[in-house]
């Protein structure tokens, strides 16, 4: 049991940093009624010891020397009945993160430890409240950047892919048993009916976890937004394409400063696909992208995107620095050349581009005119194999995380080697039975029944504190 992991009591801001209309402090493990009861004065400023369970209570928070702090309140939840199976204590104190740290430290001072990051989160799985895709499925949701991302994070939070997940493993317990039997029957023609039962569970098993392995490529698009790089010349219209694209959906979710001063990137969505628009710094403020943020970091956001769309003016027809930048392509099978500027007279056709550079996608739009822009998205959806449909709310389970990824890839790998060793003749049901514990051994590992100490720091280091 891990229960040794929630012997103290932990304590925590649970509320963004920062000026706002409340802040929360978070206290969860056995002394959170006690720790109540110590700060807790009631409007009068007197002590009170009774607190109903899940009922708010209005009145003042007080310090070690009986000071108010603030005006509170106040919410007491019995275990188990709670996030954490534990209980709770909230106190809703008025913003402010002056008063807000202050209350905070005299929640410790009364004997709480401030929780580390997805502690919270950490004891409901713990406690059973959830299991481990749910848990991470909340740090998804917390970061997730577009609508779509939250949605798939909220259907992994009410259980979709760990229901999935359990009916593989019935599945895989159900050839087990059919596998140990089969010991029971020493008879060579039952046993090659069996063997062929066997091998056909094996490949349907195989089949779906590969098919839920490959959802990873789209999941990932969801979770991170598809990476999209513009280039090209100075003038072509890169800074009209990316405005073009803004304000199809002008819900720019967010904008993250990047690792250097030059780099921004802004997460939108284009046509229902949540992009990742890289270096848009460069392209907003610089004529020559190329020359701004300097070779290198040109390079380096080329090598990461996942579409790379290079503009070219198609007023003017193909120039010197054109092709240079066409050298810089390293690869060519994630390029859509864009010809600009169609409102004019082109002197660029597709098919001249993908002789002379090599691409195999190309679109003519007019960035200023805001047309071919839907053709623009479709040539990205086709470029990347996804399907608009199931973008949009497919009813299909998605992986979203690496490490389910991984563990699904164990799975399969392990089935294989059952059905291999089964295909050359080699039965032995010992063997064969002992393939099919190491794939459910990997499927526990996602859902969490299966856990080891390192993965649960990995998993929940990722969260912030106060989750
Ligand atoms: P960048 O240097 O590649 O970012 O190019 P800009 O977006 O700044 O555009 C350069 C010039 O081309 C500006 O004068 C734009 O108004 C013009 N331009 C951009 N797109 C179009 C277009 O589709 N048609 C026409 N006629 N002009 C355009
Ligand atoms: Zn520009």
């Amino acid at each position: 049991s891990l229960d040794y992991l929630c012997e103290d009591t932990i304590a925590a801001i649970s509320t963004p940093i920062g000026k706002g209309a409340i802040g929360i402090v978070r206290i969860s493990g056995k002394d959170a009624l006690t720790i109540l009861r110590r700060l807790f004065r009631t409007k009068g400023g007197k002590e009170k010891l009774e607190f109903e369970d899940r009922k708010m209570y209005y009145g003042l928070v007080v310090d070690r020397f009986g000071e108010p702090i603030d005006e509170v309140l106040a919410v007491y939840m019995k275990a188990p009945k709670t996030f954490t199976g534990e209980d709770v204590v909230e106190l809703h104190v008025h913003g402010g993160i002056v008063v807000v740290r202050k209350v905070l430290r005299e929640v410790l001072a009364c004997g709480a430890r401030l929780a580390k990051p997805g502690e919270f989160t950490m004891r409901a799985f713990i406690h059973g409240k959830i299991d481990l895709v749910q848990a991470e499925a909340i740090n998804q949701l917390i970061e997730a950047t577009s609508e779509l991302s939250a949605k798939v994070a909220l259907e992994q939070l009410e259980g979709k892919l760990s229901k999935r997940i359990k009916e593989l493993q019935t599945r895989l317990l159900e050839l087990k048993a059919v596998i140990e039997a089969a010991v029971d029957f020493p008879d060579e023609e039952v046993e090659i009916i069996e063997s062929h039962r066997i091998k056909e569970h094996l490949r349907g098993l195989i089949d779906e976890l590969e098919k839920l392995i490959q959802t990873y490529r789209e999941g990932r698009y969801i979770r991170e937004g598809i990476k999209v790089a513009i280039v090209g010349r100075p003038n072509v219209g890169k800074s009209s394409l990316l405005n073009a694209i803004l304000q199809e959906e002008r819900a720019i979710v967010t904008e993250i400063p990047g690792t250097t001063r030059d780099v921004i990137e802004e997460t939108v969505t284009f046509k229902g696909l949540p992009v990742r628009l890289l270096d848009t710094a460069g392209i907003r403020e610089s004529a020559d992208v190329v020359e701004r943020i300097g070779i290198e970091k040109s390079l380096k956001s080329l090598k990461e995107a996942d579409v790379v769309l290079f503009v070219l003016d198609g007023s003017e027809g193909l120039t010197e620095e054109d092709l240079k930048i066409a050298s810089l392509l390293n690869r060519k099978d994630n390029v859509i050349a864009v010809i600009n500027k169609a409102d004019l007279a082109l002197k660029l056709t597709c098919e001249q581009l993908k002789e002379t550079l090599g691409v195999g996608r190309c679109v003519i739009i007019s960035a200023k005119e805001g047309k071919g822009i839907d053709e623009l998205a479709s040539a990205m959806m086709e470029l990347l194999l996804l399907e608009p449909e199931s973008l949009l709310g497919g009813d299909e389970v998605l992986i979203t995380s690496e490490r389910h990824r991984e563990l699904l890839e164990r799975a399969k790998t392990s089935l294989e080697k059952a059905l291999n060793s089964l295909n050359l003749g080699y039965e032995s049901p010992e063997f064969l039975s002992m393939d099919i514990d190491d794939a459910l051994k990997a499927l526990g590992e996602i859902v969490g029944e299966v856990t080891t100490e390192d993965m649960f720091d990995i998993i929940f280091s990722r969260f912030c504190i106060g989750k």
